[in-house]
């Protein structure tokens, strides 16, 4: 049986320490005749200091840490590779504990350092123009998992620019409202006091749009924001782009939009992508007008794409992609043009955990 196999199988037969609060933690050290405050420094460790072994804990006697490695998991996720960008933009593909890969990004600019963070491994929505989307889904990324991410690119951060993260994004493998519950854990955890403390406000969910999940967090209150990734203003070449739009349309969305800004009032973005003669002329950007009239959002970040090997979209001329920001800027419509980073790297969704 290869070594995988076999942590694997042991990490199914024993409980996984992060799914223990502290009252539980507390509950456990008692029932080992330990000290609870016992409960409270493997807290820390877990929570604060964010450490990914038993050994690190270092003020647990050897015999308490090699007691619990026996009857805890720590189903961590490793580096495997980190591909550095002459733009400064560092792209790691991560291993999960049984040995599936997927990938989060450090993107710095001058005000902030963004963590770009996968939710899933692989993707089930197949759209035409992305890595992940060539990929099938194997599996949905638990809540420590996607945690792990942020902790390890914020120690990269810390690292190369002596700064902690800003500023979170879940844009990395996969579709975070089809992993609703570990997503909404993993920000409750980074947004805990007895973890990060991040602002919720830094934290950004995109999603390619499931309208009822959409309406879910309105009614869960939750407080960071939400980008709709959208790329076509009308329904027909949308659900030639997504085939997630054949059942989650474009009114609908507008609907579970509405819906959510009305409950939360986060913020919303909208993120379109231009596909050289797709979605790139006058008509569409008169169409994309119409439709950011009907959404409560306060920008559209126009994208430009990043080719992916074996898809036939490319990105349009820089004199179309000028011209339809430009309509969009004279149609009062906040806009802004996001340059694609890391392009030396592999760096769009899904291309470094999709290589060999
Ligand atoms: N599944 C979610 C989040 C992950 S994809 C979603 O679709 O929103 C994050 C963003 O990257 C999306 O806006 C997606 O459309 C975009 N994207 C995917 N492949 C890309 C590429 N090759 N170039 C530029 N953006 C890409
Ligand atoms: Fe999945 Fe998002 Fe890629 Fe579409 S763009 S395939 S939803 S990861």
């Amino acid at each position: 049986m290869a070594a995988e196999e076999v942590n694997y199988l042991c990490i199914m037969t024993k409980k996984n320490i992060r799914e223990f609060n502290l009252p539980e933690l507390k509950t456990y050290f008692e029932s080992i005749e330990e000290k609870k405050f016992r409960a409270i420094q493997v807290y820390e460790w877990l929570w604060k200091k964010n450490v990914r072994s038993f050994s690190e804990m270092t003020n647990l006697s050897l015999e308490l840490r090699e007691k619990l490695m026996d009857v805890f998991s720590f189903n961590v996720i490793t580096t495997d590779i980190t591909q550095h960008s002459l733009d400064g933009t560092l792209k790691t593909r991560f291993k999960t504990y049984d040995g599936h890969l997927m990938e989060g990004v450090l993107i710095p600019t001058e005000k902030r350092f963004t963590a770009c963070v996968s939710s899933q491994i692989g993707c089930s929505l197949a759209c035409k123009f992305c890595a992940t989307g060539q990929m099938e889904r194997i599996r949905n990324l638990s809540f420590e998992e996607i945690y792990d991410q942020v902790a390890i690119l914020n120690e990269q951060c810390l690292l190369a620019y002596d700064k902690p993260l800003s500023n979170i994004v879940y844009m990395g493998m996969g579709e975070p409202l089809l992993n609703y519950k570990h997503v909404l854990k993993s920000i409750e955890r980074i947004t805990s006091t007895e973890s990060w403390g991040m602002s919720p406000k830094r934290i950004t969910v995109s999603t390619s749009g499931i309208a009822k999940m959409i309406k879910q967090l309105g009614d869960d209150g939750v407080r960071f924001n939400l980008a709709l990734s959208l790329h076509a203003a009308d329904d027909k070449k949308r659900s030639e782009l997504m085939p997630i739009n054949d059942t989650n349309n474009l009114s609908q969305l507008v609907e579970a939009l509405n819906y959510f800004y009305q409950k939360t009032k986060n913020d919303i973005t909208l993120e379109y992508i231009l596909f050289k003669n797709i979605n790139d002329s006058i008509e569409d950007a008169q169409r994309l007008v119409t439709l950011y009239r009907q959404i409560p959002t306060h920008l559209i970040n126009v994208i430009e794409y990043n080719p992916v090997a074996g898809v036939p979209f490319i990105k349009p001329e820089e004199e179309t992609t000028n011209m339809f920001t430009q309509y969009l800027a004279n149609h009062r419509v906040n806009v802004r043009l996001r340059r694609s980073r890391g392009k030396d790297i592999d760096a769009a969704c899904g291309q470094l955990a999709n290589k060999s």
